[in-house]
């Protein structure tokens, strides 16, 4: 889903007269954001424009370079489009070009624009080297402040007018101090319930609906013979997933460990949270390790249940509690929860814990916040060989996507930190995370 922010975007409009490098620094800017970048519907062919963002400032970065000219000559161009583009913009970057040095029609721009309330930087581009620097001068005359050196084509300076832009857009509007806002309204969370036949699936599953405010009903699920069962928890419906196996009445004979094991991983991956239900008195089996490793790489958080805990000695219980950590290192953050669900014991905590990975794994953090943290992560620990990543953002949910643009090739050990610093610090807990990074610059 798109951010329901985007239509209050900062525009920034580049301006000027045709090839002094607008086009240039507009790729320069949104470049290799293919991924992340969406073309807008409606927009016409001839208005480039684009979701971007720097230093955590998303933002709205339009082209009129591409206009095709109203009028014949350059003050019907100026009037009829660029004064519009730029009457509506909250930022207005004028670009000129250090080659030809300043010429009439900038002054014309210029002139516009002065006339307009609104805050403008002068770039002044094709600025290769520096020995061209000081050609910026001439421009002070257009009475637009102090110009700013780039060469959009080689990149140089873009980072620091980038930073200067940022500091003219309007303030950012108040944003839900709320951590982890769940994404949209009403979608209606699917759980897997899976292990091994016998570890005790079924009494859990029964034990949940059978709960004294839970209404319960069914519904066809996507895979053949499979049907779903609807639970309305205080919270709000939960889906369980191929549940025709698991309810009272509707019990099926015994099927074979490979089928079951299919049809688990069928379910799971349907599933925003995926409950893996061990039999605790058999300790951690290598067929759970199995099955926990193929649940994990489904991608969905996963709620792990140490069921029939009601049985074991202290001993036992200490035993499992090592295998766990052993045997299940791979599942992180994900809960633990000792339960019997014969008894009941330990269920109550069952559905905070499925709650909480669903809002978790649909969870969108702004912008702004990602880099605060990945800027922090990297002063207190630089990635190595001058490596760095320029900027950051949570470009999907479920499970959350961060995109890292960095500046060369960054190592894997190095982006596994700062999946590590996202995670604690965004209390990410057991949801799947993906990085994604992206050389720029
Ligand atoms: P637009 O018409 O304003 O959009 O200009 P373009 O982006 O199409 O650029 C016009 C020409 O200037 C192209 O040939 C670019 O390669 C060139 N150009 C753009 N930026 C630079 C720069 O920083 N340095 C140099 N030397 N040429 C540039
Ligand atoms: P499934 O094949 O995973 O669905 O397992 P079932 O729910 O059919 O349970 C298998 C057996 O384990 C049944 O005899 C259950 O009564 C028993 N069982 C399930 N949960 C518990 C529990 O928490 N404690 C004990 N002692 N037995 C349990």
């Amino acid at each position: 889903m798109d951010s329901p922010s985007s239509s209050k975007l900062p525009t920034v409009a580049i301006v000027g007269r045709p090839n002094v490098g607008k086009s240039t620094l507009f790729n320069r800017i949104v470049g290799k954001r293919i991924a992340i970048v969406e073309e807008k519907p409606g927009v016409t062919r001839d208005r480039k424009e684009r979701e971007t963002d720097w230093q955590g400032r998303p933002f709205l970065l339009v082209d009129t370079g591409g206009w095709t000219p109203g009028g014949t000559t350059l003050d019907e161009k100026v009037s009829q489009q660029s004064e519009r583009a730029m009457a509506d913009a909250d930022v207005v970057v004028m670009v000129v070009d250090a080659i030809t040095g300043l010429t009439d029609d900038d002054d014309r721009f210029a002139e516009v624009l002065r006339k307009l309330d609104v805050p403008r930087v002068l770039m002044v581009n094709k600025v290769d080297s520096v020995e061209r620097e000081h050609t910026i001068w001439e421009f002070l005359g257009l009475g637009l402040g102090e110009p700013m050196p780039v060469s959009a084509l080689h990149g140089v300076a873009t980072g620091d007018f980038l930073d200067h832009l940022v500091t003219l857009m309007p303030p950012e509007e108040d944003e839900s101090e709320e951590p982890l806002p769940v994404d949209g309204g009403n979608f209606l969370p699917g759980v897997a319930i899976v292990g091994r036949p016998n570890v005790g699936k079924s009494t859990l599953f029964n034990r949940m609906i059978g709960d004294e405010r839970s209404v319960v009903h069914d519904m066809a699920g996507t895979t053949r013979d499979s049907i779903d069962t609807i639970v309305e928890t205080d919270t709000g419906p939960i889906k369980f997933i191929d549940t025709a196996g698991m309810r009272r009445r509707a019990r099926i004979d015994e099927a074979t460990e490979y089928y079951s094991m299919v049809r688990a991983l069928q379910s799971v991956d349907e599933a925003d949270v995926a409950l893996l239900v061990i039999d605790a008195n058999d300790g951690i089996t290598h067929q759970d390790q199995r099955l926990a490793e193929r649940v994990d790489a489904a991608g969905s958080p996963i709620v792990v249940l140490l069921n029939k805990w009601e049985t074991l000695s202290t001993e036992a219980k200490e035993e499992v509690t090592y295998q766990v950590e052993t045997r299940l290192h791979f599942l992180g953050d994900s809960p633990i929860l000792r339960v019997s669900a014969l008894t009941g014991s330990g269920i109550q905590r069952l559905l905070p814990a499925i709650n909480d990975s669903i809002r978790v794994y649909h969870t969108r953090i702004p912008t702004r916040k990602v880099n605060q943290v990945i800027q922090l992560a990297q002063s207190a620990q630089p990635a190595p060989h001058g490596g760095r990543i320029l900027n950051a953002t949570q470009g999907a949910i479920d499970p959350p996507t961060f995109t890292l643009f960095a500046n060369k090739d960054i190592a894997p050990a190095y982006i596994r930190y700062l999946e590590r610093r996202l995670r604690e610090d965004f209390e990410l807990g057991n949801t799947p995370i993906k990085m994604r990074v992206r050389r720029r610059g």
